[in-house]
């Protein structure tokens, strides 16, 4: 697209973007196919982030499209509220084949951030269904990111996200220490051996508040945006001991961790622990059509819902709760997650990736390297007075070379969908490896 033909900036005010810089130089993309995204300059971009964690089987992948066109053409919209349209029931039961355990009731939502939202205000319900309503305290994590709801950034723990929003947040809600140490984990392969000692925090809250007050534990189980912080080995499991001793329940949200980015359709079956809920969104219909979900264990939904007396039992949904397009989206990605292998791809890969990440390790700036799944960061050491500078530059310089990479705080993440080819992975880390060479 030639300069004078670019749309006119101004009036859009874009999220979580410098948009003073942004529209200084914007960075436009305007078509996508496979592994490439193509700017507006004509440029073919590597697609090293699934656009933003999301886009796991690839970009305009042709069921998908069609699915989406067919469901538009033919019931554009259903409400869903006393009302109902097949597809967002198949695909409730789709989602059961490969969600873990007895998760097998769902409720859906437009986005991650309801999708977490949701999940709590289900903890709360399934409490008060059980006459426990005292059961009404959550525990997040430092440097979790559950997305930007109220309930999500009261449990989250990103400063930047609640500093401007400090004087309303959920008032019931501590938060675990984070899992991240360089001096222990720094260039782990996979899961660092340290640490698993951080979620006996839970013990000190439990102690401090009272196991009858809390209603549930979220966690990520890999913190992807604050940088892809990997859980320690046993840590998770210890987090469900925990939960299950105090009566608390367990929330995952692999709003980024699911649908195949460990090499599993969750990462609950990656690590071998299952949760009592799972917030998901994005990879749920490759990121064509806006969708998340909560996945809930048998016992929760009959709690809330079987012993109600009559009527609605849980007030609350979203007016684009199982949109048709979206459950088209959803059904067709399901399927080409499976005719594609691409859960079993992503695992087949990961080692390939794991080498190519830790190649970088003697680069300059270069303090951390970590890997999971189809999942990795680089940690640079911060410019001193510039806040995660360094990262958002390389960023740029990554962009103009010709990849897609994501700058979060003072780490590089890649997150690239799960058809990249072994020769991609090559192309990515060789344009990383460039910019990190120059980098100031
Ligand atoms: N939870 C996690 C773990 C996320 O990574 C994100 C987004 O990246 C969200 C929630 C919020 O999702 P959304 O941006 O769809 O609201």
């Amino acid at each position: 697209m030639p300069q004078t033909m670019l749309p006119q900036l101004e009036s859009h005010w874009m999220p979580f973007t410098a948009n003073r810089e942004f529209k200084r130089a914007p960075r436009l993309l305007v078509s996508a196919a496979g592994m490439h995204y193509t700017a507006a300059d004509g440029r073919r971009i590597l697609d090293g982030t699934a656009g933003l964690w999301c886009v796991n089987a690839g970009h305009a992948s042709e069921p998908i499209v069609r699915a989406i066109a067919d469901a538009a053409a033919r019931l554009d919209y259903a409400p869903g509220f006393q009302m109902g349209h097949p597809g967002s029931f198949e695909l409730a039961s789709r989602l059961t084949t490969i969600l873990p355990g007895d998760l097998d009731r769902v409720f859906f939502t437009n986005s991650g951030s309801e999708a977490v939202d949701t999940a709590l205000k289900i903890a709360l319900a399934y409490f008060q269904a059980r006459g426990k309503p005292a059961r009404a305290r959550f525990v997040g994590r430092e440097r979790a990111y559950h997305g930007v709801g109220f309930g999500g950034i009261s449990v989250g723990g990103l400063a930047n996200n609640r500093k401007a929003f400090a004087a309303q947040l959920l008032p019931l809600v501590d938060h675990l220490p984070h899992t991240h140490d360089l001096a222990h984990q720094a260039f782990a392969h996979g899961q660092p051996a340290w640490g698993a000692e951080r979620a006996d925090a839970l013990e000190a809250i439990v102690a401090q508040r009272g196991a009858e007050t809390i209603a549930a534990v979220i966690v990520e189980p890999v913190a992807g945006s604050t940088g892809v912080l990997v859980p320690p080995r046993g840590y998770l499991e210890r987090l469900r001991a925990l939960c299950d001793q105090h009566g608390i329940l367990l929330i995952f949200d692999e709003v980024i961790t699911g649908f195949g980015r460990l090499g599993a359709p969750f990462a609950a079956q990656a690590m071998g622990v299952i949760p009592d809920m799972i917030a998901c969104a994005k990879g749920i219909t490759n990121g064509a059509v806006p969708m998340g979900a909560v996945a809930v264990r048998r016992g929760i939904y009959d709690a809330v819902v079987e012993t109600a007396p009559g009527g609605i039992e849980l007030f609350h949904g979203y007016t684009y709760s199982g949109h048709p397009l979206a459950t088209a989206a959803g059904l067709a990605t399901l399927d080409v997650y499976r005719t594609d292998g691409l859960f079993d791809r992503a695992k087949a890969l990961a080692p390939l990736w794991e080498e190519a990440v830790h190649s970088l390790r003697g680069l300059p700036h270069v303090v951390d390297l970590r890997n999971l799944g189809l999942m990795a960061a680089i940690e640079l050491e911060p410019r001193a007075g510039q806040a995660g500078a360094r990262a958002y530059d390389l960023f740029v310089d990554c962009f103009n070379r010709g990849a897609l990479v994501r700058a979060a705080g003072e780490t590089v993440c890649l997150s690239p969908p799960l058809i990249v080819e072994p020769r991609q992975i090559d192309e990515l880390f060789g344009v990383v490896r460039a910019g990190l060479k120059q980098l100031a």
